[in-house]
C-alpha cells in the first residue's frame, strides 16, 4: 500500500513538473470523463499532500459552474493506486513501473506542454478520484491526525488520541486519525528506535515517548521522501560490514526480518499479527 511518503514524493512532482502551468485532463478509461473534462484547460495553483491525500487545486474560470467551479481534485491511492510520470516521447521518467499490460486502465491522464516540453501523468488503480469544494477538503483533513511530513504538524494532537486508547502503539499508529499517512514499515522502525514495543498500550506512552518517536518518524518518513520514496532506516554502521548501499535485505531494523538477530543486540527478531498485519520488535530493545 502507498504510504504518506509515496504521496509526497508525487506532490514534489506536481510541483517541480505541472504547477503553473495549464494542464489538458482526460479520462482514457472513462471512469472519470466527467471530472476530466471539469478540469482540461485549466492550471494547476496549488498542491498539498495530507497522510495518504492528494489534493490539486486549479484555477476556477470567471463563472464557472458545476465541476468546472470546483478548485480541488482530491486523490486517495488506496491499496494500489499509482501515478506514473512520462516524458515528451511518452517513456516513463518516475513512479512504480507498470507490472503486465496495464494499458487499459488510465484513470485520469494529465498533461501539458508541447513537443520537448511536454510532460504528463497518469493515474491508475486509486481507491478515490474526485472533484471537490474547500469545505469537501476540509471534511477530509479534519478526520486526519498530524502528518510528520507536514511542517504545520502538532504532534501532541496525535498524542492527545493515542494517550486515551486501551489499543496498542502498533495499531494506533496505523490510525490516520492519530498520525496521517504513517503505514506498515513506520509502525515497525520507529518504535524500535525509540525503544518502544509496539504492544504497550496507548495510554502508557508517556508525552516524552511519544515526541521521541514523532522525531523518529518524520525523519525516517522524510528521508524516503529524499529517496524518491525508498525506503531505508538503517544507519551505515548498522548494516552489514561491505554493505555500501542498503539493499532490500538490509534496509530495515525489523521489517519482515522475523528470527533474524537484531542489528543492536542480536536478540531474534520477533514478529505476531497484529491489526490484521504481521508487526515486529525486539524483546530486549524494546521492553513492555
Ligand atoms: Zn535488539
Amino acid at each position: 500500500m502507498p504510504e504518506g511518503h509515496i504521496v509526497h514524493v508525487d506532490a514534489r512532482r506536481f510541483t517541480a513538473r505541472l504547477a503553473g502551468r495549464t494542464v489538458r485532463a482526460a479520462s482514457p478509461q472513462g471512469r472519470f470523463a466527467e471530472g476530466a473534462a471539469a478540469l482540461d484547460g485549466r492550471r494547476l495553483t496549488g498542491v498539498e499532500a495530507y497522510g495518504k491525500n492528494l489534493f490539486l487545486r486549479f484555477s476556477v474560470p470567471r463563472g464557472a459552474t458545476a465541476g468546472r467551479a470546483m478548485p480541488w481534485l482530491h486523490v486517495h491511492l488506496g491499496l494500489i493506486g499509482g501515478w506514473r510520470w512520462y516524458d515528451a516521447d511518452g517513456m516513463q521518467v518516475a513512479g512504480r513501473p507498470l507490472r503486465g499490460a496495464g494499458g487499459g486502465n488510465r484513470r485520469l491522464l494529465l498533461s501539458a506542454g508541447r513537443g520537448q516540453d511536454a510532460v504528463s501523468a497518469d493515474l491508475r488503480g486509486a481507491m478515490t478520484c474526485r472533484l471537490a469544494d474547500a469545505a469537501g477538503v476540509d471534511v477530509v483533513v479534519d478526520r486526519l491526525g498530524p502528518d510528520p511530513l507536514r511542517d504545520d504538524a502538532d504532534p501532541m494532537e496525535g498524542f492527545a488520541r493515542a494517550s486515551r486508547s486501551k489499543a496498542p502503539l502498533g495499531t494506533l499508529l496505523l490510525r490516520q486519525d492519530v498520525v496521517a499517512g504513517a503505514g506498515l514499515i513506520w509502525r515497525c522502525e520507529a518504535p524500535f528506535l525509540a525503544g518502544i514495543a509496539p504492544q504497550r498500550p496507548g495510554r502508557d506512552v508517556g508525552e516524552p515517548e511519544w515526541r521521541r518517536l514523532w522525531d523518529h518518524l518524520a525523519r525516517l518518513m522524510g528521508a524516503a521522501v529524499e529517496r524518491g520514496g525508498a525506503e531505508v532506516t538503517t544507519e551505515p554502521a548498522d548494516r552489514p560490514a561491505g554493505t555500501r548501499r542498503p539493499t532490500r535485505a538490509s534496509a530495515f531494523y525489523l521489517f519482515r526480518r522475523t528470527g533474524e538477530p537484531c542489528r543492536v543486540c542480536g536478540t531474534p527478531i520477533s514478529a505476531e499479527p497484529m491489526a490484521g498485519r504481521t508487526v515486529w520488535w525486539c524483546s530486549s530493545c524494546q521492553p513492555d
